[in-house]
């Protein structure tokens, strides 16, 4: 497959959209970000890395981490996971508190805020210096050591951070965090400023293109049935309110960020990052979507 000469015409057609959405500015340090930035980052699974734009520009990966964290924890507790949050799409605003109620603090799935709190509280729990361990990971698997958080960035969710405040003590209410509400925000914001490129996205993501397994030193960080729960998530819960949609219109699992960026992978075959901080309405990059759904199109291939 050609894929240097399909992103590259994509890039040049995306690029001439009109209607190109907003940066998020509801954290004040990313609104920071120029907007007009845009790049493409491909690896099939021969690790052939194929390229455009901003390719190499780090950026902030926000609610992608959730994705990490997750599969962190589930290869280290397995399905104990369960017991702390679900694995259904919720239906609601990433950001929501109104279904905690009614399901007794167990968010619906990990790539909620609620549960990606959940998830801080079990990461604090099981390792010693998860900051560290999790920064530790990214960089082993992206295979890049320049990878690292943003100070700003976290301090700048940590001063506007009131509803992320609001539901990690709702969650503590019903028992479902076990540290201090502080520590598990300052772990949470931490994993949220992390930056990368979109290389070192598609290239960290290939262990969920293939079977868990990290395909240059063969490691296998999960199992094949944790690899599939994991894109099963992705799939179902990948893009707020719009993982319908991107289903329905690209049909690959992946994940958004508020940041601009979008990560999705086609197992077997490729992993591929965009990076365009300018946001739809449902919160996802406008350029990454209208990317991806070229992509699928153009090779005629996606899961389904
Ligand atoms: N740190 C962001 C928040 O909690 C993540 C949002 C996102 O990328 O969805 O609001």
């Amino acid at each position: 497959m050609e894929y240097q000469k399909i992103i590259n015409t994509i890039f040049d057609e995306v690029k001439q959209l009109k209607d190109k959405g907003n940066i998020a500015d509801y954290i004040p340090e990313l609104a920071k970000v120029n907007a007009n930035k845009f790049g493409i980052a491909l690896i099939d699974n021969e690790q052939n890395i194929y390229k455009t734009g901003d390719a190499n520009e780090h950026f902030s990966i926000q609610s992608i981490s959730k994705v990490l964290s997750t599969a962190l924890i589930f290869s280290k507790i397995g399905n104990e996971l369960w017991k702390r949050v679900g694995f259904e799409p919720s239906g609601n605003s990433f950001n929501s508190l109104v279904q905690l109620e009614y399901e007794n603090g167990i968010p619906r799935n990990p790539f909620i805020n609620a549960g990606a709190l959940v998830i801080a509280d079990l990461m604090l729990e099981h390792f010693e210096n998860p900051k560290e361990y999790f920064l530790t990971f990214i960089r082993e698997l992206a295979e890049n050591n320049t990878i690292n958080y943003n100070e700003k960035v976290a301090q700048s969710e940590r001063e506007n951070g009131y509803r992320n405040a609001a539901l990690v003590n709702f969650i503590k209410s019903f028992n479902n965090i076990k540290n201090h509400p502080d520590d598990v925000l300052d772990f949470y914001f931490y994993q949220c400023s992390i930056e990368m490129s979109c290389e070192d996205l598609a290239k960290l993501f290939q262990v969920f293109a293939n079977n868990g397994i990290v395909p240059k030193s063969k490691f296998q960080f999960l199992t094949t049935s944790q690899c599939k729960r994991i894109n099963a998530l992705m799939q179902m819960c990948g893009f707020y309110d719009q993982a319908g949609e991107f289903t329905f219109k690209v049909g690959l699992p992946g994940k958004s960020g508020v940041g601009g960026g979008v990560v999705a992978i086609f197992p077997n075959y490729y992993t591929v990052a965009v990076w365009s901080p300018k946001l739809n309405k449902k919160g996802n990059s406008y350029y990454g979507l209208e990317t991806l759904e070229r992509l699928t199109t153009i090779t005629e291939a996606s899961i389904f």
